[in-house]
């Protein structure tokens, strides 16, 4: 499943391509996959791409109902007002990957994001393409989804906060915003006094958007014995953990994400995360820091990795 680093890598990579382009045309090849009236988007402009957790969204102004204003003359302040409004977001798809969601960009280059298959690297669309883009400049987008458990949403951009973006509990702080302080990891984890903290963490009403390999892999960096309950941490474990949950998310970003074939950023790079992973998946292996053999339990249903040599 994609991770909050994956998610933000196709951000990334999206707004450097499609800002500023028009969508011409958009085939939904399943209907179950794209919720909303695609009439309404056809012709609009991309002005934004953005992520909040692990939903990716792109905003879009209004399409031919600023050429109307464009004809008319410009130095009438209230026109020109009108024209700025008409660059302001009016509608945003939003886009959610679940299991097997695949975000596949096919312009100049091609870059791919999502659930890892050979298959996304092959000619296009294919069996499981869902929904096609088509871009002023001939670009396309393809959202694929084997299972069908992935989602393109139309809203409008100004019911944004009102809408329940697919979770069930009311999301918490975005762990890589500059507002997102140690202290609010703190206040938000001791919520959950006697749940272990790795169980903790994973809550998205705690911080949003941090999966499992990114909580294994924070709680390593930490230093902290993942099966911890919240109330028995230390004020100085609860700041080290807040560095490293906003390391190793930089650090998945950075390597483009944990998918572990195939995946190919805008730049041809791969993303292989978990190469560097410390515990994440290596069981039985040796710990990178200590040589101690990383174990495997059970943690709320989760698989979870640690050392029991570097994490007490
Ligand atoms: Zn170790």
């Amino acid at each position: 499943m994609p991770e909050l680093p994956e998610v933000e890598t196709i951000k990334l990579s999206l707004e450097k391509k499609i800002i500023g382009l028009s969508i011409k045309n958009i085939q939904i090849l399943n209907s179950k996959s794209f919720l909303g009236d695609v009439n309404q988007v056809e012709n609009s402009k991309v002005i934004k791409v953005w992520r909040r957790a692990k939903v990716l969204g792109i905003d879009l102004s209004r399409g031919p109902a600023s050429s109307v204003s464009r004809r008319m003359s410009s130095l009438d302040p209230a026109v020109m007002r009108q024209d700025l409004s008409s660059l302001s977001p009016r509608l945003t798809l939003l886009f959610h990957l679940k299991m097997s969601g695949q975000v596949i960009y096919i312009g100049e280059k091609r870059f791919v994001g999502g659930h890892p298959t050979k298959d996304m690297l092959g000619e296009m669309p294919n069996k499981h393409s869902r929904v096609i883009f088509e871009f002023s400049n001939g670009a396309k987008l393809f959202f694929n989804d084997q299972r069908k458990f992935g989602w393109i949403k139309l809203v409008q951009t100004s019911e944004l906060e009102n809408i329940n973006h697919g979770y069930s509990n009311k999301l918490g702080p975005e762990p890589l915003d500059e507002n997102f302080t140690g202290k609010i990891l703190q206040e938000n984890l001791l919520k959950h006094q006697k749940t272990p903290v790795k169980v903790a963490i994973l809550d998205s009403s705690v911080v949003a958007g941090v999966g499992n390999i990114y909580a294994c892999e924070g709680c390593f960096v930490a230093g902290i014995d993942p099966r911890t309950k919240v109330k028995d941490l230390t004020d100085d474990q609860f700041k080290s953990l807040h560095r490293a949950v906003q390391k190793v998310l930089r650090d998945g970003i950075k390597y483009g994400g944990s998918t572990k074939t195939h995946f190919v950023d805008s730049d041809g790079k791969k993303g292989y995360f978990l190469d560097y992973a410390f515990v994440y998946n290596r069981v039985g292996k040796p710990c990178k820091v200590c040589g101690t053999t990383i174990k495997k339990i059970k943690l709320g249903g989760r698989g979870t990795f640690y050392c029991p040599e570097c994490q007490k």
